[in-house]
């Protein structure tokens, strides 16, 4: 019956993330009804709120156009993406220094359903090297699945940035770098403790650069590739979504090597996505090419620095505060240590209560994030400031 087929695969087990987004959905309703007058000032969301630059909408414009003239209308594209956009993003690649062929690249609909996806092309017995906290999809997908999970524990005293225990086995390893929810983002060395080690234990890195776009320190990695021997271990998902607001537009890619495995894993992959994926709207890979053009990219940056100047708003109010946090310079989340050794969930009710403001309480991500706390960087700039302004008060000693 159905209750055992959810039973066998384990589905029931696992519901940090909906359980983490309705209870504070559910409290922030709560207490605005009890007190209709109250100002709430949300950052706790990790969507984009700012709209899609114009160089993408005249782009997506046009190609609407194309759609609507028969020598220019297109029906089903390569389902692993039109060449247009694997050139563009080969272009993106080299500005990192990293040298990329066009069929090493996938376009997807969104990094969140190809993390998910991926796993179709690895075997149920493999065992999981996953890092907590870090963005709930990688465990409950692996749930799901009945694989054996194995977490790698972020804190304080390795600053959310846990490196590998050679005693540890593994056959799959998920870094997420800046991450989400810490904002912590690994220097090379740091990425080159990962990358060796996986290519000794034949395990295979997946490697989620969804905020790459936040790093602005010229000497941290943007892409697993800028270091050496990752091309033979892992595996790169990334999006448009943080990057030019597509969080509703969707779209994204995967770059798996050719060599890892010899081709083999570049080859089943193309399989799956052939097999199970019609590929990403005509309509909306040319609106994520035009990120790529010069007035794109110029305006991408104005739309990224809009939130990056929250992140230092925040950044410097947990300064002034003397609260310890990591984040905020290379990501737009702040993680922060629930002042006073309140656990998340107290200091979430606190700051909705004294100030409120909604954050995300620390402990939705994972066992270590319990007593810490994300605030995001994506929304309105007057309305962040009030928030920074509200903590400075009710925080102050
Ligand atoms: N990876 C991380 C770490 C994220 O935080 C998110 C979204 O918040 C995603 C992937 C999903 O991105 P997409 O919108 O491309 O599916």
């Amino acid at each position: 019956d159905l209750q055992s087929f959810f039973r066998c695969c384990r589905i029931d087990d696992h519901f940090l993330e909906t359980y983490l987004f309705s209870t504070i959905a559910r409290k922030v309703r709560e207490y605005s009804e009890a007190h209709p007058e109250a100002d709430i000032i949300r950052l706790g969301i990790g969507d984009v709120t700012r709209p899609l630059v114009p160089a993408v909408i005249d782009a997506l414009h046009a190609a609407v156009e194309d759609q609507a003239k028969q020598e220019t209308f297109h029906g089903y594209g390569d389902e692993q993406g039109y060449g247009f956009l694997h050139e563009a993003l080969v272009g993106y690649y080299k500005s990192h220094g990293v040298e990329l062929a066009t069929n090493e690249i996938f376009i997807s609909d969104g990094a969140k359903s190809d993390l998910g996806n991926i796993l179709d092309i690895f075997g149920t017995d493999n065992t999981v090297l996953v890092p907590d906290p870090v963005y709930p999809v990688y465990v409950d997908t692996n749930v799901m699945a009945g694989r054996k999970i194995v977490f790698a524990d972020a804190n304080e005293a390795n600053g959310f940035l846990p490196l590998p225990d050679e005693s540890v086995q593994c056959d799959i390893i998920y870094i997420c770098s800046p991450n989400n929810p810490t904002g912590a983002a690994y220097d090379r060395a740091g990425l080159k403790a990962w990358v060796d080690y996986a290519n000794k234990q034949n395990a295979v890195i997946l490697y989620d650069a969804a905020y790459e776009c936040f790093i602005e320190d010229e000497t941290l990695p943007r892409s697993i590739y800028e270091i050496e021997g990752a091309k033979s271990c892992a595996i790169e998902f990334c999006s448009f979504s943080k990057m030019a607001g597509f969080t509703g537009t969707r779209c994204g890619w995967t770059v798996v090597p050719t060599a890892l495995l010899d081709g083999k894993l570049n080859k089943m992959w193309l399989r799956r996505q052939t097999t199970k994926f019609n590929g990403v709207p005509y309509i909306v890979q040319k609106g994520a090419a035009a990120c790529f053009t010069e007035e794109g990219m110029k305006q991408i940056k104005e739309t990224l620095g809009y939130y990056k100047q929250n992140a230092k708003v925040l950044a410097a109010t947990l300064d002034e505060l003397g609260i310890w946090y990591t984040g905020g310079k290379s990501s737009p989340y702040l993680w922060l240590k629930c002042p006073n050794g309140m656990d998340s969930w107290t200091f979430f009710d606190y700051l909705l209560e004294n100030a409120n403001v909604v954050g995300t309480p620390g402990a939705g991500f994972g066992k270590n994030g319990d007593g810490f706390f994300r605030l995001t960087a994506f929304g309105d700039q007057a309305r962040t400031k009030e928030a920074a302004e509200r903590l400075k008060k009710l925080l102050k000693k």
